[in-house]
Order: C-alpha cells, then structure tokens, then sequence
C-alpha cells in the first residue's frame, strides 16, 4: 500500500485548508420586486421568474 514518506505539518495542513472554507451562496435582485433570491428560481416574495406570473401569491 502506498504511504506517504513524510506526516503532514500542522503548517502544510492549514494552508491546503485555507482554500476549504464556502463560499457565500450567490443571490440576485427580483427584477419585479427587487426581493433577493437564488438565481434561476420563481421569485420566494411575488412568484414571478423572467417577467412571467408562475405562483399564486396573495397581495399581488
Ligand atoms: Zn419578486
């Protein structure tokens, strides 16, 4: 079995960690009623994607 030939540094092992950490998850403005919302989804606040009403949404 292959084994490495030396243990990882507490060092060595932070810095390949540092690039694990997520990324915030990306948001866009709902260009009906300006609602943040996860990109290529019915708008969560008035039901609506690309100008189209797709969800029955009271008070609108
Ligand atoms: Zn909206």
């Amino acid at each position: 079995m292959a084994v490495p030939q030396r243990r990882t540094s507490p060092s060595r092992k932070r810095m390949r960690r540092a690039h694990d950490a997520l990324k915030e998850t990306q948001k866009i403005r709902c260009s009906r009623c300006n609602a943040w919302n996860l990109p290529h989804t019915i708008c969560e606040n008035c039901g609506h994607y690309r100008g189209k009403a797709l969800l029955p949404v009271e008070g609108f």
